[in-house]
């Protein structure tokens, strides 16, 4: 067995509870500072100087005794601002919010890795770079870590991630080369009209009839302006009009949505188009209309040499026949994205699904599950993939 993943098997219990921690206190978006406190303790204990780099993100070195290059490892900490219902006796506490993405268990492993690097830090030939991430959920966490600095000082020439997955087998581990999961851009549509009573609607302007008109034009610009062999969404996730009153028509009103792709150059033309035909539209009708950009995340690009070298390491933890080329790639998204933009990358998928095939539910479901086997896992292949990355390229 991997001598890595021996030593995490003997740190389950640790890992559990730390994972059962982070799950009874989830927290969101840059707030992480109940966690973080937390996190940075655990840190202390094992004898790192940590450095809090950004709002609620987190930074420590481990080896740099011997010459090297330098590798990140990341792990998100932020959960989802959502109720939890999944009757676990572990259950969040903070009502409001959950570790549905399964960033409990990232931080869990994150801090197994950091132990076992500890452990082992005589060997690191070079840097490890451990890099607690706050705010992955709305796309502003990898950008503001990497604005504060945090690829330098060492400089960072690679770095390496892990996500969960609920939907696979215990230890499998998905991978993708070149651009493997899409970018997001969020906005909203404020559109405006004119209020008046419903039975005189001469009166004024229905910012729900403006809405409408928009929300089938978006649609209908994918089907006649994107090339069909593009991999492209857009969808509107809410339309808020009106305060349910059936003779009110409201002076204005609002569509939330994304767009997902992997081609940046037809993203920014689109981009211009829900303008265009947001504004446009809402002049038709005498009303009007202002887009809001709330996020935008680049697409992932997995460095396919960067990959082939991690890919054969992690293998040497889970087996050979766990390693699971993807099929074909996700419009999700993850802002680890900012990452790969800067150095060769690589994001793996760990197989975290239960026992019970009948009770795995995706990511982000209020009753989703992991399985805590996986954390061993995690916490060997952070630690396998950087020193041995470290090892190869003096
Ligand atoms: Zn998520
Ligand atoms: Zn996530």
């Amino acid at each position: 067995m991997n001598k890595y993943l021996a030593r995490a098997n003997q740190l389950v219990p640790e890992l559990v509870e730390n994972r059962r921690h982070f799950h009874r206190h989830p927290e969101v978006r840059n707030e992480l500072f109940e966690t973080v406190k937390y996190v940075k303790a655990q840190l202390e204990d094992m004898g790192y100087q940590v450095q809090e780099i950004c709002q609620c993100g987190l930074v420590v070195l481990a080896g740099g005794k011997k010459p090297g290059k330098c590798i990140l490892i990341r792990g998100d900490m932020d959960a989802l601002p959502m109720p939890e219902d999944t009757g676990l006796e572990f259950s969040s506490e903070n009502p409001g919010a959950m570790h549905a993405c399964g960033h409990d268990l990232h931080m869990a492993m994150l801090l197994g890795a950091a132990k076992l690097l500890k452990e082992h830090e005589d060997e690191i030939e070079g840097t490890v770079k451990i890099c607690f991430q706050p705010n992955e959920e709305t796309f502003g966490g990898a950008k503001a870590m990497i604005e504060a600095g945090v690829l330098e000082n060492p400089h960072v020439d690679a770095a390496f991630a892990i996500h969960v997955g609920s939907m696979a087998d215990v230890g499998t581990l998905d991978y993708g080369k070149g651009l493997t999961m899409g970018s997001a851009d969020g906005f909203s549509i404020h559109v405006k009209g004119k209020g008046c009573h419903g039975a005189a609607p001469n009166s004024g302007i229905s910012p729900i009839n403006i809405g409408v008109h928009i929300y089938l034009t978006l649609q209908e610009l994918l089907a006649r302006e994107v090339n069909p062999a593009e991999q492209c969404t857009l969808t509107v996730g809410s339309m808020l009009f009106g305060d349910g009153a059936t003779n009110v028509i409201p002076s204005e009103g609002v569509l939330n949505g994304t767009m997902r792709g992997f081609n940046a150059e037809l993203i920014n033309h689109l981009r211009q188009r829900v303008e265009e035909i947001s504004v446009g539209t809402a002049r038709v009708f005498g009303g009007d209309a202002e887009v809001e950009w709330l996020f935008s995340s680049p697409a992932m690009y997995c460095d396919p040499e960067f990959t082939d070298e991690v890919v054969r390491y992690a293998a040497d933890v889970v087996g050979q026949d766990r390693m699971i080329p993807k099929k074909s790639r996700a419009t999700g998204s993850e802002d680890f994205a900012y990452f790969g933009e800067k150095v060769p990358s690589q994001i793996f998928w760990l197989g975290a699904g239960v026992d019970d095939k009948t009770k795995r539910i995706s990511n982000h479901n209020p009753k989703v599950l992991f399985s805590e086997d996986a954390l061993p896992y995690g916490a060997a292949v952070y630690t396998q993939c950087a020193i041995e990355w470290l090892k190869e390229h003096k």
